[in-house]
């Protein structure tokens, strides 16, 4: 590893930002993290990350990308209230109404609200040495040219100033206002994939008592045909965290009866049982998730130097498939392999996110559309990889190998093409 001195700023101390500092601590002299949102230690949830009132998995790939970057990660977690458990020994997963063979899947699933995870991450990131945080400060733009950005314009408790820094990322999320950014300093604009998908999330905690759903930590029911689906896991504080979702426009109510008859007509009972059996905590809250975007930052002609965008801020999945936070912790190791070179950091940086995007966005955008409401291009790949899936999902209803392999998929840690590796392939086509 080559020595790197200097100065590196993070938008946000979301997941992705939090992940970042933690990378880039190895290798600039100061990292400074700048974030609108006041944060408290243990708090619950933030104006600034309003998904963490839902249900947030932690694929066991970017579990296990935090647990290399902070040794201990998930034992952290579990001293924080978090449950953890195997999928599909101690989880429950259905899709087509139908409940996936249970068996050994050898992935690890991190239970626990989004709050929680995000407050074990920005403990560990604070105790590394050069990481400073700068909270309700936002950032207001860049300063540079197409060139370089060589500085931000902050607005906080100390006025308005300039942060000059020798690497920036944007880690601002969704809402990231990076575009109109480069616009101002004459940048190129990235363009845009789009996938509407028009999905509504409303979720509500409930008193967990135990025995309930057969002493597991979670059940979910995938999006059936009538892009209904949703989850119910056990999180800290002995309660269960309960989101439904409904695609295209059919979405969740929050109010009380509304709530129990749209579990009650999910494809699987389980949900509706917990919502029908627990004393609710609180009220529904709900969330509106319109369409997915992945901004091509990597078919840029020439990203300006000094700066990379990592996170929602360069793509924002479809939440149903829990895919965020996880590319997020890809794409924070993508940057660490990256942070050796100098002038062409950003091209090399979005080149290699580019290819860990590229597998989740697919897996995603091709479940969507199997929905014939979702616009889109279905080319002739796309519609034999949707029989394909229906048929691998058909065989893991009662074959828990192919549902180990199915899962492996799901959490990023096997490519899909061990769908088609000779034995499974015979399994998926003979049964
Ligand atoms: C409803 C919903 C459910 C989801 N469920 C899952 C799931 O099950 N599993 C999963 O892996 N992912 C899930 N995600 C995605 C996940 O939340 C994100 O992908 C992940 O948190 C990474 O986001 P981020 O860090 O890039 O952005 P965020 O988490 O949005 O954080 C951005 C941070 O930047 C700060 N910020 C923004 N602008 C500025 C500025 N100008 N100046 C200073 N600070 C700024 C914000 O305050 C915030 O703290 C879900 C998303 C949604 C919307």
């Amino acid at each position: 590893m080559t020595a790197r001195r200097g100065h590196a700023l993070v938008i946000g101390a979301g997941v992705a930002g939090l992940l970042a500092a933690r990378v880039l601590a190895e290798r600039f002299d100061r990292v400074t993290l700048v974030e609108r949102d006041e944060l408290a230690a243990n708090e619950s949830v933030r104006r600034g990350v309003a998904q963490a009132w839902h249900l947030h998995g932690l694929l066991d790939r970017g579990r296990r990308i935090m647990e290399d970057l902070y040794p201990g990660f998930t034992e952290e977690a579990v001293a924080d209230g978090a449950t953890v458990a195997e999928v599909l020994v101690g989880t429950r997963w259905y899709v087509g109404g139908s409940r996936l063979a249970a068996g050994s899947t050898g992935l690890t699933s991190v239970i626990a609200t989004r709050s929680l995870l995000e407050n074990v991450l920005r403990r560990r990131t604070l105790r590394q040495r050069g990481i400073e945080l700068l909270t309700r400060t936002t950032v207001q733009g860049l300063v540079g040219d197409a060139g370089r950005v060589r500085a931000v314009t902050v607005s906080g408790p100390a006025g308005r100033r300039t942060i000059a820094a020798d690497l920036i990322v944007d880690a601002g999320g969704r809402g990231s206002r990076i575009l109109p950014w480069l616009s101002e300093i004459g940048a190129e604009i990235p363009v845009e994939e789009r996938l509407d998908v028009d999905l509504g999330y409303t979720s509500r905690f409930f008193r967990h008592r135990p025995g309930q759903l057969g002493g597991q930590a979670s059940v979910i029911v995938s999006t059936g045909d009538n892009g209904r689906g949703g989850g119910a896991v056990r999180v800290e504080g002995e309660r269960w965290h309960v989101t439904l979702a409904g695609m295209l426009g059919d979405h969740p109510p929050t109010d009380d009866h509304g709530f129990r008859a749209y579990a009650a007509s999910l494809s699987a009972p389980d949900i509706h049982t917990i919502v029908a059996g627990s004393e609710p905590l609180g009220e529904a809250v709900p969330y509106r998730f319109r369409t997915a975007v992945r901004r091509r930052f990597d078919r840029q002609s020439a990203p300006p130097a000094g700066l990379v965008v990592l996170g929602d801020a360069q793509c924002a999945f479809n939440p149903l498939y829990a895919q965020g936070m996880s590319v997020a912790a890809l794409q924070a190791a993508a940057l660490r392999d990256c942070l050796d070179t100098d002038d062409d950091l950003p091209a090399r940086f979005y080149a290699a996110a580019a290819d860990a995007i590229a597998v989740a966005w697919q897996l995603a955008a091709g479940s969507d559309l199997r929905h014939p409401g979702v616009e889109g291009r279905r080319t002739v790949r796309t519609r034999l990889t949707n029989v394909f899936v229906t048929r691998v999902q058909r065989v893991a209803h009662h074959d828990p190998r192919v549902a180990r392999t199915f899962l492996r998929v799901a959490h990023l840690v096997d490519p899909p093409a061990a769908l088609t590796a000779p034995g499974t392939l015979r399994r998926i086509l003979l049964s």
